[in-house]
């Protein structure tokens, strides 16, 4: 059983939701710059933010930002002990380390006493790029074993509110690394491929990584790093919960690839639907198919469908043909079918 870790009032871990994180890139002194990115990231439906954190102007920006928003704000901390203890002391739901570059046991032997009296989890970020002096190698192996050790010695202190990360931009590394820590210990997990690029490559670098462990039941809260706008990481990682099968409330568009039997412009057909359906917020499955040779039986447990058929449409629910309609008709009579299921 994973264990369930508070970040304010979200629960981590322990079978609750996966939720979604996203970190902030605007200078974290920029009050302005930075509200506004918070508050994007929010509307978007991110779950937790993180902003890094260097120095003391920072930590005086971020009293603001915590006093303005009810949202989860996480305090990305390299180097500096003593930053992690004042973003703890003043009120940050979670601090995120690298404890290979935080220093020796002493200082965070400091750190791990600030955030248990604050009662500030700690999430033990270790990447790939980034282990400790006398890590062995850089695989999966010397990720997770970088972990496990600085776990151990936060445990030694007496502390146990803690998430992991085990990232890198290898996408293997980080899959092997992340199932060598779900066997070996019982924290909850933060899923990451690290530095994956822009929108285009790093989605698909991320569905792939993050992705492979959560459809093992492997990962607690994700967050995919995209280079851009942090909104695309949470609209990227939503899409991928979506893909596992992890969230259901929205309104999923199955739609053949078509090929020569397909006759009607179907891609409109889909581009027009997503577009109307996009803020359904509950499991709805739409089945658009370009003929009938093999589309309703590819879509059976599609809630509603239409194939094409020669100079006519099909229309079904649960891969039942219920009614033959032209192919004018097809736009209006989904929307139609759309909206008895939406008044339901
Ligand atoms: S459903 Fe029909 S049109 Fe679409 S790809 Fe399959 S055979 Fe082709």
């Amino acid at each position: 059983m994973i264990k369930t870790v508070k970040i304010k009032d979200l629960l981590i871990g322990g079978g609750n939701r996966i939720t979604v994180q996203s970190m902030t890139n605007t200078k974290t002194a920029d009050i302005d710059a930075t509200c506004k990115q918070i508050r994007g990231l929010i509307d978007a439906g991110c779950d937790i933010i993180r902003l890094a954190v260097s120095n003391d102007e920072e930590v005086n920006a971020c009293r603001e930002y915590l006093r303005r928003f009810d949202a989860p704000l996480v305090a990305d901390i390299q180097f500096d002990y003593k930053l992690a203890i004042k973003c703890s002391d003043i009120g940050f739901a979670k601090v995120r380390i690298n404890p290979g570059n935080i220093g020796g046991e002493d200082k965070v032997h400091e750190l791990v006493a600030a955030c248990k009296s604050n009662r500030t989890p700690i999430r033990i970020g270790v990447n790939g790029g980034s282990l400790e002096k006398g890590a062995v190698g850089r695989g999966a192996e010397a990720l997770a074993e970088s972990a496990l050790r600085h776990v151990a010695l936060l445990e030694k202190f007496g502390f146990d509110d803690i998430v992991i990360s085990a990232k890198s931009s290898d996408v293997r590394v980080m899959i092997q690394a992340n199932r060598i820590l779900s066997d070996r210990c019982g924290y909850p997990l933060h899923l990451g491929v690290t530095e994956s690029g822009d929108a285009e490559y790093g989605t698909i670098k991320s569905a792939i990584g993050i992705g492979a462990l959560l459809a093992d039941g492997i990962g607690d809260t994700i967050r995919v790093s995209l280079t851009g706008d942090p909104v695309s990481e949470v609209i990227a990682a939503k899409k991928i919960l979506r893909a596992v099968g992890l969230d259901k409330n929205y309104c999923e568009i199955i739609s053949c690839p078509t090929c020569s039997r397909c006759g009607y412009d179907l891609p409109e057909i889909v581009r027009q639907v997503r577009e109307e359906t996009k803020d359904i917020d509950f499991p709805l499955k739409i089945a658009i198919m370009g003929c009938v040779v093999n589309g309703p039986g590819e879509a059976k447990d599609a809630d509603l469908g239409v194939a094409g058929g020669g100079d006519k449409a099909v229309l079904f629910t649960k891969g039942k043909v219920y009614k033959t309609i032209p192919m004018c008709d097809i736009l209006p009579e989904l929307r139609r079918m759309i909206a008895e299921h939406t008044k339901r």
